[in-house]
């Protein structure tokens, strides 16, 4: 095994113990034949927010940011080869990341700006299920979702880019507000 710092963050060569696979989020139909595949969103959250204190104590809190950013992005990722699947072009794509993002309750996707030309785009999500009803904290905290779009949008397009949250129920907007802007 090899470890090595890039950044703040520490990157560790295969094999790797929890390396991440679609088959972890288990056999809902076995293992839960009683509670089923939903939890409260309080676990949730108690969970990303222990999780994010944690981290920002043992790394501090930019590769703690970094960290949420990059598990989001593997996450949209996998959520894109396994959920969306293939989207022949844009609309295609947006139909199906608002229908993912809905029926698995993680929020309410809208596209309020969107040039594929010029690789800009703005995204909104509301009632976000990392942020929404939190109390105002003079900054946003959605930087797993902000991973979580980059990481869809760069599985849709195949070029990198670089997502951030410019308003957010914690900056006292009612819904969270991505800028999207594909690295050249
Ligand atoms: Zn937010």
């Amino acid at each position: 095994m090899r470890i090595c710092l890039i950044g703040e963050v520490l990157f560790v060569d295969n094999p790797l113990k929890y390396h991440f696979t679609w088959d972890l989020l288990g056999d809902l139909t076995k293992g839960r034949p009683n509670l089923g595949p939903l939890i409260r969103l309080e676990v949730y959250r108690l969970m990303m927010f222990t999780l994010r204190d944690t981290l920002e104590r043992e790394v501090g809190t930019g590769a703690s940011d970094r960290i949420f950013y990059h598990s989001g992005n593997l996450a949209g990722q996998e959520l894109y080869r396994h959920v969306i699947k293939d989207a022949p072009n844009l609309p295609a794509f947006v139909n199906a990341v608002q229908e993912a993002m809905k029926s698995l309750n993680i929020g309410i996707f809208r596209v309020e700006k969107a040039d594929p030309e010029k690789g800009v785009f703005v995204f909104t999500v509301s009632e976000d299920v990392d942020c929404s009803g939190l109390p105002e904290l003079g900054y946003g905290v959605c930087t797993y979702d902000e991973g979580f779009i980059s990481g869809l949008m760069e599985s849709f397009t195949g070029k990198k880019f670089r997502v951030k949250e410019v308003d957010c129920w914690c900056t006292g907007d009612r819904t969270c507000r991505f800028t999207v802007d594909r690295i050249e």
